[in-house]
């Protein structure tokens, strides 16, 4: 299969993390840290907690190390924010503290309320304006440019995985951010689109696409889009349109993806373990870092905390979908059809059923991993083999046989 390079053969599979865009060093060094040419965990990993994840520690394989986990709300939600906004709480209060001297992270689009625009954030209002997903391929390290223009000492980056990735490796490898100190808080990430298939996807997904304003793949098998007019659009999964089951309208950078959860973040903020209850807005922290600790103490006061919940056993729930995947990612089908995989109604029933008997909490945050891990093993092994020694960290290969999978 022919490498997505986003234009620039230099760059090999690209997820525009936004490092190669910066002028002030030569591209190909940005491109000499990139995680899709270093691979996923592993060294990176030792280098930061001096060891890699355990092996005979099935939660630590699926979540990575941590300090602590647990889940949380702020106990005044913000206003705009993805979930309670925990990840602008802590950007505003490390800023206001004076832990940093400006947020790397991103707007909204001044003409789509889902696309992104990476913004140096230093003032409080510019802080609070970062909330809320953007879900395309986002190029938060380009506002790093700016951040070394005016001599920042000490920055905060709240990224994907690939960012924090490619931005430690930068960090260590060349001089030109050694003498900054940067704390990073990660957010969950996988299925992410490029901007230019995301209207495509969309006007698939929803009645009335033009209105969509918010979004969200829910723990409920749903996907919840929020309209301007204020109304909520459900969609179970199971009744997307087959066209987008086509693994090829993904990034071929997501879909060789290995580290759905920021593992090395020094926090990492999501919802995917926080059992899911109509209006809802309970987080997963995971704690990672010492720098992390750090910006958890800033917002303490601002959390309700919450012991994690739910089964940890989902096996039957992967195996049920394996066979399918494996074959999706052989078969390379030349035409996905444009009838949803099953009636609406249908779809809610279903997702109605596995809300009660299927994995929650805890065992729907090791259900989501694993299920991704393993399709995106099937899908670098069969779409593009030439990177499964560089880019498969070594615990993927342990679950796939935990399994009885094929490697
Ligand atoms: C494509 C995508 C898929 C996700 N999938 C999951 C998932 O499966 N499970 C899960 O637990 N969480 C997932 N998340 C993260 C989750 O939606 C929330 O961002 C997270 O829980 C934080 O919520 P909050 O209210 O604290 O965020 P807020 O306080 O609203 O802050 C969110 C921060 O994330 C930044 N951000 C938004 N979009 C991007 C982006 N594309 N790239 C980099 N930074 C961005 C914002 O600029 C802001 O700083 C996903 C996010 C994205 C963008
Ligand atoms: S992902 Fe980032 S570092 Fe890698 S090639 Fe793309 S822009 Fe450059
Ligand atoms: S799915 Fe992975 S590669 Fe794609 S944007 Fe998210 S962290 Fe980056």
């Amino acid at each position: 299969m022919k490498t997505e390079t986003n234009g620039n053969p230099e760059k090999g599979i690209c997820s525009s993390c936004g490092l190669c865009s910066i002028q002030e060093w030569p591209m190909h060094e940005s491109v000499r840290s990139c995680v899709f040419k270093n691979g996923w965990l592993g060294k990176r990993e030792k280098k930061l907690f001096e060891r890699e994840r355990k092996l005979d520690n099935p939660e630590e394989m699926r979540f990575g190390i941590t300090l602590e986990r647990f889940l949380a709300q702020l106990k005044k939600p913000l206003n705009g924010a993805q979930w309670s906004g925990i990840i602008t709480a802590i950007a505003r209060a490390a800023f206001e503290s004076g832990l940093v001297e400006g947020v790397v992270t991103l707007h909204r689009n001044d003409k789509s309320t889902f696309f992104s625009d990476p913004v140096l954030a230093m003032t409080a209002e510019e802080i609070d304006a970062s909330k809320g997903n953007k879900p395309v391929l986002s190029p938060v390290l380009r506002s790093l440019q700016e951040a070394v223009r005016k001599k920042l000492k000490s920055i905060l980056v709240i990224g994907a995985a690939c960012h924090i990735h490619t931005l430690r490796d930068f960090q260590e490898r060349f001089p030109y951010l050694q003498q900054m100190d940067i704390y990073t808080v990660g957010i969950p990430c996988v299925d992410n689109v490029h901007r230019n298939r995301f209207n495509w996807i969309l006007e698939r997904m929803s009645k009335s696409p033009a209105t969509a304003c918010h979004m969200e793949f829910m723990p409920d098998f749903r996907i919840h889009i929020r309209h301007t007019t204020g109304a909520l659009e459900k969609i179970p999964f199971f009744s997307l349109p087959e066209e987008l089951s086509n693994p090829d309208i993904f990034p071929q950078a997501c879909m060789a993806c290995f580290d759905y959860l920021n593992c090395l973040a020094d926090i990492t903020v999501g919802y995917l373990a926080a059992p899911f209850r109509r209006d809802g807005k309970k987080q997963w922290v995971l704690v990672r870092t010492a720098k992390g600790s750090r910006l958890l103490d800033l917002v303490e006061d601002q959390l309700e905390r919450y012991p994690e919940e739910g089964e940890w056993e989902c096996r039957d729930a992967v195996l049920k979908n394996t066979d399918q995947i494996i074959a999706g990612m052989k078969e390379q089908k030349a035409a996905y059809s444009s009838k949803r995989k099953m009636p609406v109604w249908a779809g809610h029933m279903l997702a109605w059923v596995l809300g009660r008997k299927g994995p929650k909490g805890i065992g729907f945050a090791h259900y989501s991993v694993d299920f991704h891990l393993i399709r995106h093993y099937y899908y670098v092994k069969y779409r593009c083999p030439e990177q499964l020694t560089l880019l498969v960290p070594r615990h993927v290969r342990s679950i796939i046989q935990e399994y009885g999978l094929p490697l």
